[in-house]
């Protein structure tokens, strides 16, 4: 049994730090020094997707340049706003997909939760940004999903998803946590969330022994696109989780005007070996509404990715995939 969170008692740091997070246009514009001409766009594109972002990410981006990297991840522009063919609500079939109460099950032996619509930071290409969180979430009736889940003997993997699952408190993931490791089938929980690099503060000492303390094989995938996303600051967190015995991997998405090149997706790849995590996917844009100008051809994804096998070592390279509805797997991108 899943129960509500105790009443509210003291926030802890991360949740002050969280609620910190910049959401005003033109704070974000004066905070990093950028002109006032890209106020009027941004508060017509936050008006359907908010601004959303920590300190800390604010941090990391150079102030005065519109075109930083991190900054094109968060800043809403003018052109999420054009309809553009073939870019649309739902591009991964979720709803298809979706069982109710925010399982999402497409894949043998992995069932996805949407536990959350919550997010310490809102990316502009998010694929969820349409996502009906508030009608599907897992926390809105967490004992239909137990049950729903014990009636898929199959399931060897639950992969926690959201929006973010490390925005819920300790209090509920720990509920959440005890309620699926009661599933005998399960072997192994997932967790994809950004917040390790966004709100370092979120890798507490009590999340961290909770995720020790699991008879799952824990694995945490992080959603680094750029090197300098990887702050030095955040290494004592992403090491505390190793020696918990989290495996730790990173997902990016290949953006245009952020990571479209080589030499920034091989730093990309030698600073996360250096943080003590590896590559797993590099994926291609999914086709959501608001993030056409954010797209990378396949041809062009494809000449990327071998010029990036040959510059790293073969555990170093992401796969190149892209999200196909329908299919068995993501389906592999790369050039032979
Ligand atoms: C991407 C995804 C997974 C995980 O796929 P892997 O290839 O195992 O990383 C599982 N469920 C859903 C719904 C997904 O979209
Ligand atoms: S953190 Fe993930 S779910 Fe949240 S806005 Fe970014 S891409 Fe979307």
């Amino acid at each position: 049994m899943i129960t509500p969170d105790p009443a509210p008692s003291q926030p802890e740091n991360w949740q002050r730090e969280l609620a910190r997070a910049v959401s005003d246009p033109a704070e974000l514009l004066r905070l990093l020094e950028l002109p006032d001409s890209l106020l009027d766009g941004a508060q017509r594109a936050a008006g359907s997707f908010p601004l959303r972002v920590t300190r800390h990410y604010l941090g990391l981006i150079q102030p005065g340049d519109p075109d930083d990297p991190l900054l094109r991840q968060v800043l809403p522009l003018d052109e999420e706003g054009q309809a553009v063919p073939g870019f649309v609500a739902d591009p991964v079939g979720d709803s298809a997909a979706a069982l109710g109460d925010g399982l999402i099950h497409k894949y043998h032996g992995r069932a996805l939760l949407v536990v959350t619509g919550a997010c310490a930071i809102h990316c502009r290409y998010c694929f969820r940004r349409h996502y009906p969180y508030a009608e599907d979430s897992a926390l809105r009736n967490p004992t239909a999903v137990l049950t729903r889940l014990r009636s898929m003997p199959e399931i060897r993997e639950v992969i926690l998803s959201g929006g973010d699952p490390l925005s819920l408190s300790d209090a509920r993931l720990q509920a959440l946590l005890d309620g699926l490791e009661e599933l005998p089938q399960l072997r192994r929980l997932r967790i994809h969330s950004r917040l390790p690099l966004v709100l370092p503060e979120r890798l507490t000492g009590a999340l961290i022994s909770r995720l020790a303390a699991s008879r799952l094989g824990v694995s945490l995938v992080l959603h680094a696109n750029h090197p300098r996303e990887l702050a030095p600051t955040l290494r004592p967190g992403l090491q505390a989780l190793r020696e918990a015995g989290v495996t730790l991997l990173n997902q990016s998405v290949l953006l245009r005007g952020v990571n479209d090149d080589t030499a920034i997706l091989t730093e990309l790849s030698e600073a996360l070996f250096d943080h003590g995590i590896l590559p797993y996917y590099l994926h291609l844009l999914d086709p959501v509404a608001g993030s056409a100008h954010f797209a990378v051809a396949s041809e062009k994804a494809r000449a990327l990715h071998r010029q990036l096998r040959a510059q790293l070592p073969g555990y170093l390279l992401p796969r190149l995939v892209c999200e196909v509805p329908g299919e068995p797997s993501k389906r592999p991108m790369e050039a032979p």
